[in-house]
């Protein structure tokens, strides 16, 4: 009973704050009248360790109390969730009570924020059984009492009811690979600080992993200047911190005199490096000093010869929390979503993509922009937006303003904790609003998702996707031409294809480092000496390189040497492999299985868009028939069945569908007259010498012969190559 909410108002009037807000007549001022100032004071301390016992006491019961009404709402589903009228009504009430004791109702309403922030925090983590999971482990970069572990203990003090261990590791890459691996279950990471804004590092690992956020957390951060015991401020010569904190603190180390500054990789090891000098040599190093934070100052046993010596006063870093899972927040607890995304080039695009965000009513909080290696010019966005009414109503509006991108990868939605305070104000009015009607809150259950249609196969309203790769456009009303060996296999062999197709109207130079063969016994590709060679014959001719990838770990070493992905016929149904090259921001050119419907096709094609690639363009290339004639027979009806089903490009690889040389340029006619938008045709300086496919590679008179003859095609559909 004492425990239950109602009791909310005895709590005030019990503890009587009239007795505590105005210190009585201190017992020390004696009679005598002549109080000793010394006596008055350590009264006065006495009195304020009473009043704290109490307010202590009463939190207590305040926490055991919404501790309570936390359990009460799991159980009856009809219970709003968070009931912002009465928190509104319980700020006014705070400021009204406070002003009336003469308080600062700045001061009220600060404690009454950092309670309620609090009370949210341990009912969401009630409504969500699963983190009372036993043994979590959260890694941050740093030593402990970095910021990144005061920010850890801070946001699992709520979310994790049960024990966590926190390991600080050496850099934020080491908590990925912790938290990819297993060893750990989450990583906290920073992300952006008031100061100095997005931390690219953590931004660039974000972007590029398949983790994702699930919570976030904000932290002051107030810096203190610390050293040996005994060193005073006039003495500090060098200042040793992580880059960011000397960055944030740049104004007060001008004020000190000539001291020269120290990168070192944590603010809390900066600080543990002067306690080992000093507790190993015995010696205090000679003017060293550190940033770091008060905790890691003390826990070291040095002296804090400044505090708050950040330059702006309201020093803040927002922490993301990352695991392999994306987890759903508790219904009805505000959110917030980040997306990495990469617009499209059409004029407008990023004017689009945020209309279609503000039209579902999503308030656009943060966005970045990062360069993007091997393309000069091209930025990826960062974004986070915070509300929309359900989280149907957020993935209605990211499917529209996705058609505006060629990448957009959500990368986790998750309870706000950032920018509350101001939510709570703008949501006032909605909620006052709510009251008066005595509306029925909106039932707080996760709606099932309904089956989306395949994304390749929405049509219509779609624009239609032009993948850009490199400097070629394959989409538009420019014919695509994709040439060169079918193998990688020498350097001479690379740089003569890519002359030869080059000067033959080819926009990108092909090349396999990796064969998918059908015998073991036959040449495999040269592997990444390949990728260098087609990276390099590329770069010779000013062509961008296409080749295939066979497995996901070499995925990141094909980024790095080429600009677009080939998934081959015999991998289009390895999910796996699809799902990897949806979540690079690459383009991929995904070939049709030998025996795969269209359908099959763009369900394989699903795959990568549904990790958020939609730079992906569709091949058709022979399918198994009970026709020998051919090596494969080249189904052009799918050309137009593709078009008419998906947005995407669709090129023809009439190469592998003929297996023989003299049916190479028929086939890729009509695939042109069909209306494909590109080719891939393999090509070779000497075909004779081929190891791969040597039967079907074009010599440069018949790329000549093709080239001659696709023009009057391509012109009469008002195309050029
Ligand atoms: C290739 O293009 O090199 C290739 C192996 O083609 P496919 O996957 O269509 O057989
Ligand atoms: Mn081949």
């Amino acid at each position: 009973m004492s425990n239950s909410p109602s009791n909310d108002a005895r709590v005030d009037g019990a503890s009587s704050p009239d007795s505590v807000a105005r210190p009585s007549e201190p017992t020390a001022s004696s009679e005598s009248g002549s109080p000793s100032a010394a006596g008055r004071l350590a009264a006065l301390r006495g009195q304020i360790d009473q009043v704290d016992s109490e307010l202590v006491r009463l939190l207590a019961r305040r926490d055991a109390c919404v501790r309570e009404v936390g359990g009460l709402k799991q159980t009856s589903a009809d219970l709003p969730r968070i009931d912002q009228a009465r928190e509104q009504r319980l700020l006014a009430d705070w400021r009204r009570r406070a002003r009336a004791q003469g308080l600062s109702t700045t001061l009220a309403e600060r404690v009454l924020r950092e309670v309620l922030d609090y009370s949210h925090r341990a009912q969401e983590s009630l409504q969500t059984p699963g983190r009372a999971r036993p043994g979590i482990h959260v890694v941050y970069q740093g030593e402990a009492f970095a910021y990144g572990d005061l920010a850890a203990t801070r946001l699992m003090a709520t979310r994790h009811p049960g024990e966590v261990r926190r390991t600080g590791m050496r850099t934020f890459a080491e908590t990925f690979d912790a938290v990819r691996s297993g060893d750990a279950d989450y990583a906290l990471l920073p992300i952006e600080n008031s100061v100095v804004g997005g931390i690219e590092e953590v931004n660039a690992l974000l972007a590029d992993s398949e983790l994702a956020i699930v919570d976030e957390e904000v932290c002051e951060v107030r810096h203190v200047l610390a050293a040996a015991r005994g060193t005073r401020v006039d003495q500090v010569r060098r200042v040793r911190s992580h880059p960011m904190a000397l960055a944030q603190c740049h104004l007060f180390l001008r004020t000190l005199d000539g001291a020269e500054t120290e990168p070192y990789y944590d603010t809390a090891g900066a600080a543990g490096s002067i306690a080992e000098a000093r507790d190993k040599t015995r010696d205090l190093p000679d003017g060293l000093a550190v940033i770091c934070s008060a905790e890691a100052a003390e826990v070291h046993d040095l002296e804090i010869l400044a505090r708050d010596v950040a330059d702006d006063p309201s020093n803040m870093t927002r922490f993301v929390l990352v695991g392999r899972e994306p987890e759903q927040p508790p219904p009805g607890v505000p959110t917030k979503t980040s997306l990495a995304v990469l617009l499209d080039h059409r004029q407008g695009a990023l004017t689009r993509f945020l209309g279609d965000l503000s039209a579902a009513s999503l308030n656009l909080t943060r966005i970045e922009s990062r360069p993007q290696p091997r393309t000069p010019w091209q930025y990826l966005f960062m974004v986070d937006f915070e509300g929309g009414s359900s989280p149907e109503a957020v993935a209605k509006a990211l499917e529209n303003a996705q058609r505006h991108c060629n990448f957009l990868r959500v990368l986790g939605t998750y309870p706000m904790r950032a920018g509350r305070a101001r939510h709570l104000e703008g949501a006032e009015v909605a909620a006052t609003a709510v009251a008066a009607d005595d509306a029925p809150p909106a039932p707080a259950e996760p709606v099932a998702a309904t089956p989306a249609e395949p994304e390749a196969e929405a049509v219509e309203r779609e624009p239609r996707v032009v993948v850009e790769v490199g400097s070629a456009r394959i989409g538009s009303d420019r014919f695509a031409l994709i040439s060169g060996p079918c193998a990688v296999e020498s350097r001479a062999q690379m740089l003569a294809a890519a002359e030869m197709v080059r000067a033959r109207g080819a926009t990108i130079l092909r090349g396999g480092a990796f064969k998918p063969r059908t015998s073991p016994h036959s040449f495999q590709g040269l592997g990444v000496e390949g990728l260098k060679l087609l990276a390099e014959a590329g770069r010779s001719v000013g062509l961008p390189v296409i080749t295939e990838v066979l497995r996901i770990e070499d995925i990141d070493d094909i980024k790095e040497h080429a600009d677009m992905l080939q998934i081959g016929a015999r991998n289009m149904q390895n999910f796996a492999l699809l799902r990897a090259v949806g979540r690079t921001r690459m383009p991929v050119l995904l070939k049709r299985g030998l025996s795969a419907t269209v359908k099959e096709l763009l369900s394989a094609a699903d795959y990568i868009l549904a990790e958020g690639n939609r730079q992906v363009v569709l091949c058709e290339r022979g399918i198994r028939t009970f026709e020998t004639s051919t090596r494969s027979t080249l189904d052009v009806a799918a050309v137009a069945v593709l078009k008419e089903l998906s947005p995407l490009p669709v090129i023809i690889d009439p190469s592998h569908a003929a297996g023989r040389r003299e049916l190479v340029v028929p086939l890729a006619l009509a695939a042109a007259a069909a209306g494909a938008d590109g080719l891939i045709v393999e090509a070779h300086p000497n075909p004779v010498e081929a190891l791969c496919d040597k039967d079907q590679a074009l010599t440069a008179t018949d790329l000549d012969r093709l080239v001659r003859e696709l023009m009057p095609i391509l012109k009469g559909q008002g195309r050029a190559l």
